[in-house]
């Protein structure tokens, strides 16, 4: 594995963790977002933007054990009626950070059980990289259809019109092919009169 970058904002150091099992760190840091958290253009965490991290590593027989939350502001537009719109996100983690030999010997055991596609997460030495960690919490967490409010009317589907600015909004003049459109929709069964004539001339014939 590469050796990483301990300047790098989502890098952390376990060095003032022992290395006996049942010692624990406690954390907060507050990271810039990295890029690609979530598609912006529907709902995502615009790179830069402040999440706040707050972990607990503990230290264990094969490795460091990472347990933590992440929050931050997703930016996005709602489905409805297009509007700009935020909500608070948060993910929750545990993910084992392995010792290199430990992990070595995890990849081992997995190659001979093909069931087992568990991805092993590796200490770089006192070095641990949390992006892919927190990109798997965090993105699952946002909405795949975000909107401004449950109950957001949404957009006038024949004219546009934002009707959460104007809730008595509505066309007084059907369309008339939409009328038209609306006479073929009624089922024949709505009209037993005519079918019942139908069939009696059908057997006539
Ligand atoms: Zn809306
Ligand atoms: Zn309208």
């Amino acid at each position: 594995m590469n050796r990483l970058n301990p300047t790098l904002p989502l890098v952390f150091d376990t060095r003032e963790l022992s290395r006996r099992p049942g010692s624990m760190l406690e954390m907060r840091r507050t990271v810039p977002a990295p890029d690609d958290l979530g598609d912006i253009d529907v709902i995502g965490i615009p790179p830069g933007q402040p999440i706040e991290l707050e972990l607990r590593l503990e230290s264990v027989a094969e490795g460091v054990l990472v347990t933590g939350s992440a929050h931050a502001t997703a930016t996005g537009a709602c489905v409805r009626c297009l509007d700009p719109m935020t909500r608070h996100v948060g993910g929750h983690f545990q993910e084992l950070f392995a010792y290199a030999d430990r992990a070595t010997h995890h990849r081992e055991v997995a190659a001979e059980d093909e069931d087992d596609d568990d991805e092993v997460y590796e200490l770089v030495g006192d070095l641990f990289d949390l992006e892919p960690v927190l990109r798997d919490a965090v993105v699952p967490a946002m909405p795949f259809q975000p909107v401004c409010r449950s109950d957001c009317p949404g957009l006038c589907s024949e004219c546009g019109a934002h009707l959460a600015d104007d809730l008595t909004h509505h066309h007084e003049q059907l369309d008339p092919r939409w009328a038209a459109l609306q006479n073929i929709a009624t089922p024949p069964a709505a009209s037993p009169s005519v079918t019942s004539q139908q069939s009696n001339q059908e057997k006539r014939n």
